[in-house]
């Protein structure tokens, strides 16, 4: 199989083989675009490296070698004899991994070639220049000396009297001999094939790997080596090198946006040694040049379809591009481009919906801290992105606090459900322990409200009302700022800037809901939310909990007496006020629904959580109740579970207690008659049944429900449409779910405690190890992020055949933290489900998402960041 290949021997299709930069020059120079020579040595040679032990084969040299003398015909020029052809061997893997990888210029100097290069050039400084150049970065890529080391020599040769080029040049291999023991190597072909099998070994360098790690890269893929005849933009004041943006990458507007150096070769723009132009000076430096790069980033824009990230070069005045990719850009540039794009006639509505990553819309709605005011601002320590987002606001460390005074961040060891008011309250939230998926990050997402977790450096005096960190005193009512995109916490207030949602990505999202498949539903507990998420397009709700809604005010108390009470009458009446307190919750949620479908979960958590914690609650609890306090504390002990996750909680509650679902199914459908009569008439209230595991309990417990509902639409001589569905939660419901399907409306499957049953971790645990089933590669994804496909997905798609086996028409659908998350969308829209449901901040990501995941699966388009 052929290893190296010619410039014009490939092209952009040929990515995975030839690298992105390799491909991509390959295209430019198919299209006629100003391209250096070149060849390519293939990512296949790269894994042939790594097969071979470490080392490039005499087969492969030999190829390399054949394809150098094609280069030298190209060119006209020698490497290594007179008219000295000089190379670039860059690295280049299939999917860029900016500044990961090493580079190295002017390859092929020696003390013969440099003095052929001057009778070309008639330039010794610039000869010598470039020699010692290409010796600093052949030391620092192929032998790990620290280049610091060669500016160091450098300056101190220049202090002496007798300086010359030679000397410099002769210091310079002295020292490498000095530090390797080894000659500098004279010999360009020697130097080739160490410098080739240098950026082989590149690839697995210690950063390259935490790169791949981080970005979720294949370790496998290697990279591509492209050894390209060098252009000098520091021969002289009418060369230099730069790179630019086809368009701004921060605001997406359509003009050029880059920077430039004359006299410079590629490193000097990111070595910051020298302060680059912007480019429009180049429009009066080298006014022909700026119009011809204006011409090719155009026509490269066209041809890629994208907005492109240029690196080019200008040797004595001629412009040559060196390298295109599709620019990274800002998420509101995204949108921009994206939409302004398909008004050029440039893109098709579909191909502008897949370049957009959807996971970065809630930036848009949350707004950023401006970078200038990041830059001057005392950073105090840096817990884990618990929820995107900005915060600025007053530190209070208890959640009862928390409303006394506006602008709150809270700050907790940890959040425990108890917290929700508070949480609802604050700007921000911040907790010591805990991961991205603790109880404060998820509640915090669920509310679009920014988080930072796990900030292990936080001390909190509880006391004293203060928190030590980096070396600061907080005091309760401090300011301070804190951003959920890094984690990142600053004293004092910095400043923000504006949130954009603005009529481009009003546009935007509209094209995606008129392409998708999937339906998106919202997860929401209060008419505040479903608000919310109705104005991104929620279309009704997917899950709404009920446990929240006790927390609410004086409302606690009442379930605290129907769970404590001995006395039948008394836990009689508690039920009844809380029949009475549900029905107007649910009122007020199907009101701002007004049509379509609302799923309401019955009560999920173990009741031992509505219990009260403190003394002083304990007291009065025994006050209410009218017997003594051991007697309540016993109570509380004997409903406490040894294992609260798999304890007595879901609809095991229904099948001790059958009143309970009694009671909120009644509520369910008195609120959505009321409201059907008050002209809600396209309303559709759904009961969710949740954690079951077989045929027989629900059969069971929909007996009851049903028959209470019966009586209800008997009460009110009327008839409304309902359903009644189960959430899938454990393998075994999801193993017989033939059978289930038989007696219900709808699946929806809870995919966190799907995770945590089928997984066997608890989610609240796992923060303690997961770390290293990353760090050593056991998992490559985050499972309560995004969804295991191999594991937990096989039972989704199993469970969801065996139900439509039973029943055609079973709705099918999901409701977990995954119903958000773009990569899980993909496998839901490949399984076939009929909805997702998500938290309001989501649903935005949601429906993106989902018309990507149908233009992928269905139309095959897709797109690639190369
Ligand atoms: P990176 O992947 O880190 O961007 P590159 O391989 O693109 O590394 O090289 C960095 C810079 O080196 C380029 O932007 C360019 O300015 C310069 N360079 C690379 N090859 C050549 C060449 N053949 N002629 C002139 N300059 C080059
Ligand atoms: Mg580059
Ligand atoms: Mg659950």
């Amino acid at each position: 199989m052929k290893k190296v290949y010619s410039f014009n021997e490939g092209n952009k299709s040929m990515i995975n083989l030839l690298g992105g930069k390799g491909g991509n020059l390959a295209e430019m120079t198919k299209i006629g675009l100003p391209i250096p020579e070149g060849i390519i040595i293939s990512t296949q040679a790269c894994k042939d490296y790594y097969k071979d032990g470490e080392k490039i084969s005499k087969v492969l040299e030999d190829e390399i070698l054949v394809k150098l003398d094609e280069l030298q015909k190209q060119t006209g020029k020698n490497f290594g004899g007179k008219n000295p052809l000089l190379v670039s061997v860059r690295s280049g893997a299939p999917i860029s991994m900016p500044g990961m990888m090493d580079t190295i210029l002017n390859l092929g100097l020696n003390d013969k070639t440099a003095q052929y290069m001057i009778e070309v050039f008639k330039d010794s400084d610039f000869v010598y220049q470039s020699y010692y150049r290409f010796i600093q970065m052949f030391s620092e890529i192929v032998m790990g000396i620290d280049k610091e080391i060669f500016f160091d020599l450098k300056k101190e040769m220049l202090e002496k009297d007798n300086y010359t080029h030679q000397q410099l040049i002769k210091a310079g291999k002295e020292k490498y001999r000095e530090i390797t023991g080894h000659d500098f190597p004279e010999e360009p072909k020697e130097q080739l094939f160490m410098a080739i099998n240098a950026i082989f070994k590149s690839w697995n360098n210690e950063r390259a790997k935490i790169y791949r790690n981080i970005h979720k890269i294949d370790d496998n893929l290697g990279t591509a080596v492209v050894v390209q005849q060098m252009v000098f933009g520091n021969l002289n004041e009418k060369s230099g090198t730069g790179v630019a943006f086809t368009r701004d990458p921060s605001s997406g507007e359509n003009h050029i946006f880059g920077e430039y150096l004359l006299k410079a070769q590629g490193e000097d723009i990111v070595a910051g040694i020298r302060t680059p132009e912007p480019i429009e000076k180049l429009k009066e430096q080298l006014p022909d040049v700026y119009i011809e790069f204006s011409k090719l980033a155009k026509k490269l824009e066209q041809h890629n379809k994208d907005m492109q990230d240029i690196e080019f070069t200008i040797e004595n005045g001629k412009l040559y591009l060196l390298q295109t990719r599709n620019g990274k850009r800002s998420p509101y540039a995204a949108v921009k481009i994206a939409v302004d794009m398909v008004e050029e006639g440039l893109l098709t509505k579909e191909e502008a919906i897949m370049k957009v990553d959807a996971s970065t819309l809630p930036q848009l709605l949350h707004g950023n801290f401006k970078q200038e005011a990041i830059e001057k601002a005392v950073l105090l320590g840096k817990g884990l992105p618990g929820s995107a987002g900005v915060a600025i606001g007053r530190v209070m460390f208890s959640a009862e606090r928390a409303d006394i005074r506006a602008m709150t961040i809270l700050v907790r060891e940890e959040t425990s459900p108890e917290d929700i008011k508070g949480i609802s309250l604050a700007q921000g939230i911040v907790t010591v322990k805990g991961g991205v998926t603790s109880h404060g990050a998820v509640v915090a997402r669920g509310m679009g409200k920014c988080c930072v977790t796990g900030c292990a450096a936080i001390k909190i005096n509880d006391i004293k009302r203060e928190m030590y960190i980096g070396g600061y005193t907080v005091k309760e009512g401090d300011f301070i700022s804190i951003s959920g995109y890094t984690g990142e916490i600053y004293l004092g207030k910095v400043e923000l800037s504006a949130p954009q949602f603005d009529k481009n990505l009003k546009k935007f999202v509209k094209w995606c809901q008129d392409i998708k498949r999937l339906k998106v539903r919202m997860n929401a507990d209060t008419p505040a939310d479903a608000k919310l998420g109705k104005s991104f397009g929620a279309e009704g709700i997917g899950l709404c909990r009920t446990e929240h809604m006790f927390f609410q005010k004086d409302k606690i108390w009442t379930i605290r007496q129907m769970i404590l009470s001995n006395e039948p009458k008394e836990v009689k009446a508690a039920l009844e006020k809380m029949h009475q307190m549900q029905k107007e919750d649910f009122k007020n949620i199907f009101t701002v629904v007004e049509e379509g479908t609302v799923i309401v979960r019955l009560l999920d958590p173990p009741l031992h959580e509505f219990l009260p914690k403190e003394a002083k609650d304990k007291q009065k609890m025994a006050e209410i109740l009218g017997v003594s306090l051991e007697e309540i504390e016993r109570r509380i002990v004997n409903l406490k579970d040894e294992n609260p996750m798999l304890g007595h909680r879901g609809c095991r509650l229904a099948v001790t207690r059958p009143e309970l679902y009694n009671m909120q199914a009644r509520a369910i459908i008195e609120a959505a008659i009321e409201c059907i009569k008050n002209g809600c008439t396209k309303l559709l209230p759904e009961i969710m049944l949740p954690l079951i595991i077989g045929a027989k309990e629900l059969q069971f417990i929909k007996r009851n429900i049903e028959g209470e509902i019966k009586r209800v639409l008997q009460e009110n001589n009327i008839n409304i449409e309902y359903k009644i569905g189960t959430m899938m939660e454990t393998p075994r419901a999801c193993l017989l779910a033939d059978e289930i399907a038989r007696d219900v409306d709808f699946f929806s499957f809870g995919t966190n405690d799907l995770t945590q049953t089928t997984m066997g971790l608890s989610r609240d645990d796992s923060v303690k190890f997961m770390t290293e089933y990353y760090e050593n590669g056991i998992l490559k994804v985050e499972p309560f992020a995004t969804i295991d496909e191999r594991g937990v997905g096989k039972l989704v798609k199993l469970a969801t055949e065996l139900g439509r086996r039973t029943k055609p028409e079973l709705e099918i659908g999901i409701c977990g933290e995954h119903g958000g998350d773009p990569q899980s969308i993909d496998f839901f829209e490949s399984v076939k489900l009929d909805y997702v449901s998500c938290s309001p901040f989501r649903v935005l990501v949601a429906i993106v998402a989902a018309a990507q995941a149908k233009l992928k699966a269905y139309k095959g388009i897709d797109y690639k960041w190369i």
